[in-house]
């Protein structure tokens, strides 16, 4: 399990916080997934069954694989989260390795 560290509070993303989780591509967003964070890079639905990417699972892993910062996914709770779209992919919670 791993979080993302939110772009606006700097804390993690812990599993069951809502969340939106922002796709990037050269700092565009592809994707946008939101909902409750299920600790592995997606949200959960209602059902509390994770949500897939519909670029595909490989897309995602190769895009958070680049170097590039502007690749890869942006992260914020809900609640800290201001209306404008990231641009830069959200570095890992240190505090949350598997
Ligand atoms: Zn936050």
């Amino acid at each position: 399990m791993f979080g993302f560290v939110c772009q606006n509070c700097g804390k993690g993303t812990k599993v069951g916080e809502p969340v939106h989780l922002f796709l990037l591509w050269n700092g565009e967003t592809v994707e946008k997934l939101t909902g409750p964070y299920d600790g592995n890079g997606a949200v959960l639905d209602a059902n509390k069954k994770t949500v897939a990417w519909k670029v595909g699972q490989g897309r995602v892993d190769a895009l958070e694989a680049s170097s590039y910062s502007q690749n890869g996914i942006a992260a914020f709770h809900i609640n800290c989260y201001r209306g404008i779209l990231p641009e830069y992919q959200s570095k890992r919670d240190p505090d949350q390795k598997s």
